[in-house]
């Protein structure tokens, strides 16, 4: 078991195995995500949440290939992806227009105020893809993109594409001062759904009892708790549900990982069409791509990538 306290998942059940739950909390990897990114506040602020989000809802799978949750909409930011692989690698980035972003600024009265996410990326929908990388088709469900903050938005989620009753926050902490650091965290609990012939012991209204207390202790956490650097996983919890037999079931690291190649992007550049490779490749005939993922470097010669156009004439 680790003893880190942040870029860990904690496993546990309350209620003798009625509800399972994760708490996650990321600090090296949203920071060395948003480093190499050098996205504005809001889009950064964005991309942590999403992070942490992806995080907590992956640890709720089982899955040996690849988890990924996207935003897409037609607001100033048009796209957050974020992935995790079954060991832990997680991955983000974002998409966005400067232009929109600042307008949507001026029209705000106050300033430095992090917008929620469903509002930065207007109109569109989330989706959560579970690829497990077999040859079979990945499994996805998605939600259209209403609610006033990520939280609510994977609330609905969960209703309407899981039918799973759940619980749920989301924190970010931006950056202080002259610090880089920015923080993201989560925590979740769903209802073990009963299974044929275990039968939980809880009566239909101790469990709406249970579950009001729950959602109460879920939304009592506070950031300046849950961004403690010296609370572990393990005395967040037992402060918050002490009185629900805490049972905790492992703990499982996360760490920043980007799964980019030269092979891959090469892949991805060949399916442009000749003309824009053309327009891509400099004097000496070279293109350099670069990963919007971790930012790293790729070059590659115009000849090797396709055809020239003469060829296809
Ligand atoms: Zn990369």
């Amino acid at each position: 078991m680790t003893t880190k306290n942040f870029d860990t998942c904690a496993s546990f059940y309350l209620e003798n195995g009625a509800f399972m739950g994760r708490l996650v909390r990321l600090n090296e990897v949203v920071s060395t995500i948003l480093k190499n990114h050098q996205y504005p506040l809001n889009v950064s602020a964005a991309l942590a949440e999403t992070t942490v989000l992806g995080a907590l809802t992956s640890s709720m799978l089982k899955y040996t290939g690849l988890f990924t949750l996207q935003l897409q909409g037609n607001g100033p930011v048009s796209l957050l992806v974020t992935d995790v692989t079954a060991s832990g690698k997680i991955r983000s980035c974002a998409k966005f227009d400067e232009q929109k972003l600042n307008e949507a600024k001026t029209l705000r009265k106050t300033e430095d105020i992090i917008e929620e996410v469903p509002h930065l990326v207007g109109g569109g929908y989330m989706a959560l893809t579970v690829d497990e990388q077999n040859g079979l088709p990945p499994y996805q469900g998605v939600v259209d993109l209403k609610g006033k903050n990520l939280s609510e938005l994977a609330l609905r989620y969960f209703a309407q594409s899981e039918q799973i009753d759940t619980l749920l926050k989301l924190f970010v902490k931006t950056p202080v001062g002259e610090s880089q650091s920015y923080m993201s965290a989560g925590i979740i609990l769903q209802k073990v759904p009963l299974k044929g012939g275990k039968e939980i012991d809880l009566n239909e209204q101790t469990l709406k009892q249970t579950r009001e207390d729950l959602s109460a202790f879920v939304q009592s956490l506070k950031p300046d708790e849950v961004f403690d650097v010296s609370l572990s996983n393990e005395e967040i919890l037992h402060r918050l549900f002490h009185q629900n037999n805490l049972q905790l079931t492992g703990e499982k690291s996360f760490e920043f990982g980007c799964r980019c190649s030269h092979e891959k992007l090469k892949n991805t550049l060949s399916s442009f069409d000749a003309k824009e490779l053309d327009e891509m490749a400099d004097d000496s005939g070279k293109i350099e791509a670069t990963c919007n993922f971790c930012g790293q470097k790729y070059t590659y010669l115009r000849t090797e990538l396709k055809k020239q156009e003469k060829h296809l004439q």
